[in-house]
């Protein structure tokens, strides 16, 4: 049968394209497929973990990030207790999506992918020596391996039974404003200070100020919706609430022009499965986003990294089998699989009370600050760092104890 690329990918998002650039790097025959006419925007934040630039340095150009964040304010729930953070570093960057997926694509393309946009695929057929994706109920096309990185909906994960009808799932909602310069300046310093109300009306989750050159990120995620009570929340107007309390406190300018709310859905934990013969999820496909922040870009780009090189070994072998495949879940795992599944068991166990303490005893120490701003921006590594939080956090809050008694 008659093979037109060696790996069709479906869904050009942060996933997708990184995907499709390092298997175009290796010289593999790659289709990039997407059913919006890129420049497309998607709903985000923007925030990016500076660890994506430290794994990915081809983004790092003036094209592509926005500004640079050196300082923030991150709240208790109550709003009593405050981490102040002033670095001579970044702690995260920030992007418009608009720009930054196009960019991805053009890397992809300028590796020699080639990029199809404005094709929605309406269906996907999987044989033991073919796999096949049909666009716009038309043409249908050819590959050894799909790749499917078609974003949190992702029909092929629920097509092939890899993920459940009723998953639970985050919900975040925000507006992205332009503003000019000065004022951003006057209100966001150059260090483009960010706030964060962490679980802001009990919800669990949180509230975001995300300042860039000349845009204003807000937005307002559920993100642990396990918790029964999060259920019956009206995230619009918590929202509401949350503009109201920024402007009362004059943490934003008064007078911003209308914009659209915007909201996405967030998976809230990885797939069990994530391959099958001849296929792979990435991204938010797969379920990879961080529990704790709804961060999913650094997961994206980690995942379709890894999907290159464990397809680019089965087409090597020329095994794009199931058997082979299952590879790609035993090192996604190991590379950021088990920070998800330890920050995902303390946000299960996590409670309002317990929310508070940690700020209020955090707040009184600055590397115990250091370190929770680095779990919160996705800066550091939490398996790899999970004991000396914990030391440090017991070691804090007896220096407290003590100081209280005395
Ligand atoms: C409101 C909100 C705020 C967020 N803020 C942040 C943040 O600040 N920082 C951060 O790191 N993460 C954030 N995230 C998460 C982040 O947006 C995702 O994790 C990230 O976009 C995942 O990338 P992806 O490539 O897997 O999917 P996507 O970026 O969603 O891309 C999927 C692509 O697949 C295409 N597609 C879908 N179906 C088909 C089809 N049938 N045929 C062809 N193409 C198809 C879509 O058009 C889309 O372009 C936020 C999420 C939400 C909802």
């Amino acid at each position: 049968m008659k093979i037109d690329y060696d790996v069709t990918i479906v869904g050009a998002g942060p996933a997708g394209s990184t995907t499709a650039k390092f298997l175009a790097e290796k010289g593999f025959k790659t289709l990039l497929l997407d059913k919006e006419k890129f420049p497309r925007d998607k709903p985000c934040g923007g925030g990016l973990p500076i660890r994506v630039l430290q794994r990915f340095p081809y983004v790092v150009n003036d094209t592509i990030i926005e500004a640079y964040t050196s300082s923030g304010t991150v709240y208790s729930p109550s709003l009593q207790h405050q981490i102040e953070i002033f670095k001579e570093t970044p702690i995260i960057a920030t992007i418009l999506r608009k720009k930054f997926d196009f960019e991805l694509v053009k890397f992809a393309k300028d590796a020699g992918a080639v990029f199809q946009d404005g094709s929605s695929v309406s269906a996907v057929h999987l044989s033991d020596d073919i796999a096949q994706v049909t666009i716009d109920q038309g043409a249908t096309i050819s590959s050894e391996i799909i790749v499917g990185a078609d974003g949190v909906t992702s029909p092929i994960a629920k097509h092939f039974e890899l993920r459940r009808a009723r998953t639970s799932m985050g919900i975040c909602i925000l507006q992205e404003f332009e503003v000019d310069e000065q004022i951003m300046d006057q209100y966001f310093k150059k260090s483009r200070h960010c706030y964060i109300h962490s679980r802001f009306k009990t919800v669990a989750g949180y509230g975001w100020v995300f300042p860039k050159k000349r845009h204003l990120n807000i937005g307002f995620g559920i993100i642990q919706v396990d918790k029964p009570q999060q259920q019956k929340l009206n995230i619009l107007h918590c929202y509401q609430e949350y503009l109201t309390l920024l402007k009362e406190k004059d943490l934003i300018p008064k007078n911003l022009k209308e914009e659209p709310v915007k909201g996405g859905a967030l998976l809230t934990h990885p797939l069990e499965k994530t391959y099958l013969n001849r296929l792979l999820l990435v991204g938010d496909a797969a379920g990879f986003v961080n529990p704790l922040s709804g961060e999913g870009i650094y997961y994206a780009m980690a995942s379709g990294r890894i999907a290159a090189q464990v397809i680019t070994e089965a087409l090597e072998k020329e095994q794009p089998t199931e058997e082979v495949l299952a590879q790609y879940q035993i090192r996604w795992q190991k590379d950021f699989g088990r920070d998800i599944d330890l920050i995902l068991r303390v946000v299960k166990r996590g409670s309002m009370e317990y929310a508070e303490k940690v700020f209020s005893i955090a707040c009184k120490d600055p590397v115990l600050t250091d370190l929770m701003m680095g779990v919160i921006t996705g800066q550091i590594s939490v398996q790899q760092y999970k004991w000396k939080i914990i030391r440090r956090f017991f070691y804090s809050s007896l220096r407290n104890r003590l100081h209280l008694l005395k």
